[in-house]
């Protein structure tokens, strides 16, 4: 779980729990490239839900294609992203989406 961070210039706060360090090389092998649709990310998710066509949804910011696939039951466990070959940043993108989902909703009210 958690956000990567790509400066120092970040506060470390009551809220942080813990700081994960990498090397400048395993950063730069984390690139991500392209969907290759193996599947992986639907495999591993543990809410039971899709990642791979929530991506889809977060790329257009279509807020109400991921309600309808249920994006608003992601847990942000990280577990879709880790397992991506493509390292492809799903859980970042879902966490933004579910903030929008939930800042529309509470204009909706
Ligand atoms: S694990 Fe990554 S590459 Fe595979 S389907 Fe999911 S998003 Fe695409
Ligand atoms: S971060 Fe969300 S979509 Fe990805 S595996 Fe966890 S619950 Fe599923």
């Amino acid at each position: 779980m958690g956000q990567a961070l790509f400066g120092l210039d970040i506060p470390v706060s009551k809220t942080s729990s813990a700081l994960t360090c990498f090397t400048k090389d395993q950063v730069a092998e984390m690139e991500p490239s392209p969907c290759i649709r193996c599947g992986k990310c639907v495999s591993v998710c543990p809410s039971h839900i899709i990642p791979v066509m929530m991506m889809q949804a977060a790329l257009h910011d279509d807020c109400e294609t991921f309600e309808k696939i249920n994006g608003m039951e992601c847990m942000e466990c990280g577990s879709c992203t880790y397992v991506c070959p493509a390292k492809r940043p799903l859980t970042q993108a879902f966490k933004e989406m579910r903030k929008t989902v939930a800042a529309n909703r509470r204009k909706k009210g």
